[in-house]
């Protein structure tokens, strides 16, 4: 449902300038802290992904495997989010954590400290303003160094 909600958005983005226009269900972030609104694959025309939460039918083999959100307690129910976790930075979090910090600037851990401190709307708004676009104000992919919308490079270190 929130797919169509974005589709319609980014029509309109022209008119709807600006990082307050802008939605991240809270269900689109996933338990590893990972924000899957500025993933490639939730943005891409084609079988877009839904989310970690999402539809499994619907997702890539490489996430319906992904050790997160295969791991006991989040597959069992004990946590819907790693920031609970007695184990947290464990070593498949540690693992993740670092290869999206040196490719891509972001943290998952880093993500789910926020979420802890300051509960996940605020955690929300921050990702909103922290990844709208500078030049046009729309969402930036974490995985495309360069804004789709406009053009404007914001990860110069992958360009
Ligand atoms: S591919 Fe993985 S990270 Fe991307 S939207 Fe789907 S579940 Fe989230
Ligand atoms: S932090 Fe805890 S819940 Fe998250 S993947 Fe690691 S062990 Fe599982
Ligand atoms: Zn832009």
């Amino acid at each position: 449902m929130y797919k169509n909600s974005w589709i319609i958005s980014r029509k309109n983005m022209a008119k709807n300038k600006g990082s307050k226009h802008h939605r991240i269900p809270t269900d689109l972030i996933a338990p590893c802290g990972m924000n899957c609104r500025l993933c490639y694959a939730f943005e891409r025309e084609k079988n877009p992904c839904p989310g970690c939460r999402g539809d499994d039918s619907l997702k890539m083999k490489s996430c319906l495997t992904c050790n997160i959100k295969n791991c006991e307690l989040i597959a069992g129910g004990t946590l819907k989010i790693c920031h609970g976790c007695e184990f947290l930075p464990c070593t498949r979090l540690k693992n993740l954590d670092k290869r999206y910090r040196s490719k891509y600037g972001m943290s998952m851990l880093e993500n789910l400290k926020t979420i802890e401190a300051e509960g996940i709307s605020s955690f929300i708004r921050k990702e909103i303003e922290k990844w709208s676009c500078p030049e046009c104000g729309e969402l930036l992919c974490v995985h495309k160094p360069a804004c789709e919308e406009c053009g404007y490079k914001w990860n110069q270190a992958a360009t």
